[in-house]
């Protein structure tokens, strides 16, 4: 994964320098969605320009995208290339990609009638997840017992 990290900056013609590359590897050993100050602190040789930096050209080649999380953070994680919106669970944070886009018919509507020349969008939707649910429904039951 570190690899095709260092592999999109190089078809940009950003060589693999070795704080890039320690970039590229802790990217690559997270979990889940993460923030740039999270890089930062695991990596406190490289330089913070360094690490915004290259969090925004893997960005810019596709193979790492931002995720809004509903209280405003920005947090990245590693992408589906191609557009694609994420279902993002507000209790435990899970996020799931949601590839294909239905709203650009829509989009392209609204857009004309304000005279408005589209040029992209963004969107992020917040919820719970199946596991979430399921946890709710089970502890929601266990109350209903104990009554
Ligand atoms: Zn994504
Ligand atoms: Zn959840
Ligand atoms: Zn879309």
């Amino acid at each position: 994964m570190a690899e095709e990290l260092l592999d999109s900056l190089e078809a940009q013609g950003y060589r693999s320098t070795s704080p890039r590359r320690a970039v590229a590897n802790a990217i690559a050993s997270q979990q889940r969605h993460f923030t740039a100050e999270e890089i930062r602190e695991r990596l406190p040789k490289v330089g913070r320009a360094t690490v915004y930096r290259s969090l925004k050209l893997l960005v810019e080649a596709g193979v790492l995208c931002r995720v809004l999380l509903e209280d405003g953070d920005l947090h990245y994680q590693l992408s589906h290339r191609g557009h694609h919106h994420h279902l993002l669970c507000v209790e435990c944070g899970a996020s799931e990609d949601l590839l294909g886009c239905d709203i650009e018919d829509l989009l392209r509507q609204v857009s004309s009638a304000h005279e408005f020349q589209l040029s992209g969008h963004w969107l992020e939707v917040y919820g719970r997840c199946r596991d979430c649910i399921s946890t709710q429904t089970q502890t929601e039951k266990t109350q209903m017992a104990n009554v």
